[in-house]
């Protein structure tokens, strides 16, 4: 159960934005991860903290909230924090503000999760629908077996930057203002690398193609994104990989087209079949079934096979066939067909003026 985020911010319903943002300054204060090293339960109340705040400072947000509970956020894309880095990465402003000073440490003791990566894949309609085992393959960048991720040539070590001491930040000081900005000596990292290792020159990243095997269930349709967990970046300093996100793309089928669970097919029929009736064959995703056409069929006519459309992703339902009838008028006819028809037209009464090609004798 999620709490309050009015009650984890200690405020009431109706406070203003200027004491949300003196609360959550607060609570932050108290549980910012540099002031509570490897302190689980600091780190959680920290990112409580900070979730109760992103939504409460916006204005469209909060009035969600307050309309409909954590209910409410889910359209918003909002989706709270992972970690301490996002929380930094959100309100770096605001950190500065309560601060004064840089707190971006980066020589931080928790760790972060490898970025996640993203792979399109193309199938075919039938792979969709029926599911497939596939082997894809991923540029992935990896810890550098030979530095062990350091960037520092075997047997050497990065050393603390001697510019900003290891914080990242250099931090200048004018009467009361304390203006930071990033090391331009270690870029931010906090250590310098002063033999870098000939592996992976110094990024402590190597770029490996990575075979991968994913399945791909049946009843998968353009958009739907298969997530592979683990397989996404490598986080150097020991923290989880990051995610791989398979997205699907579907190709158009040449017969087969596709509404949510159902098939759609266009079959066309003859004059005859439809004005006196016919079973005619039917493909299907699986096989071919018999399609009764009754007496005085009208072109456009819309059948259904229950049962023989995609299955659902999870369960065993399946949708359904929509068979939609096209009658064809025949182009060309032997003579006594024509004879035939003629005769039929007469029979109903129905006026043919002209013969075959004789068109134009009409003026
Ligand atoms: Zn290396
Ligand atoms: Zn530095």
């Amino acid at each position: 159960m999620k709490r309050d985020y009015y009650e984890i911010l200690g405020v009431q319903k109706n406070a203003s934005e200027s004491e949300l943002k003196k609360a959550y300054r607060k609570l932050a204060m108290q549980y910012h991860p540099d002031r509570n090293p490897d302190n689980k339960e600091a780190e959680e109340k920290f990112k409580e903290a900070a979730e109760a705040y992103e939504v409460l400072r916006d204005p469209e947000k909060r009035s969600l909230y307050d309309a409909y509970g954590h209910e409410g956020l889910k359209g918003t894309g909002f989706a709270g924090f992972r970690g301490a880095e996002d929380i930094f990465t959100s309100f770096g402003d605001i950190f500065e503000d309560f601060f004064g000073f840089g707190t971006r440490r980066r020589e931080r003791t928790y760790a972060q999760q490898g970025a996640d990566l993203r792979y399109d894949l193309e199938i075919s309609f039938m792979d969709a629908v029926k599911g497939k085992e596939t082997e894809i393959e991923i540029d992935k960048y990896e810890g550098c077996k030979n530095c062990n991720g350091s960037g520092a040539a075997p047997g050497t070590e990065p050393v603390i930057c001697p510019l900003c001491r290891g914080s990242g930040q250099v931090t200048r000081s004018q009467g009361f203002f304390h203006i930071s900005t990033t090391c331009h000596q270690c870029h931010g990292a906090g250590r310098v690398i002063k033999e870098p290792c000939k592996e992976c020159k110094g990024s402590g990243n190597i770029k490996k193609k990575k075979k991968l095997s994913v399945k791909i269930p049946a009843g998968v349709d353009t958009g739907s994104t298969l997530r592979l967990k683990g397989e996404g970046e490598e986080e150097k300093r020991g923290g989880p990989s990051g995610d791989l996100y398979v997205i699907v793309h579907v190709k158009e089928h040449d017969f087969f087209h596709r509404d949510g669970y159902n098939v759609i097919c266009q079959i066309p029929i003859s004059f005859s079949q439809a004005a006196l009736g016919a079973e005619i064959d039917v493909p299907t995703l699986d096989s071919v079934e018999k399609l009764a056409i009754p007496k005085g069929t009208q072109t456009g006519k819309i059948f259904k096979i229950e049962g023989v459309g995609i299955p659902h992703i999870r369960g065993h339902a399946k949708g359904d066939q929509i068979v939609q009838v096209v009658v064809k008028t025949p182009a060309k006819l032997t003579k006594r067909q024509e004879e035939l028809l003629r005769e039929l037209a007469e029979t109903s009464g129905e006026d043919i003026k002209h013969k075959g090609k004789g068109f134009f004798k009409m003026f």
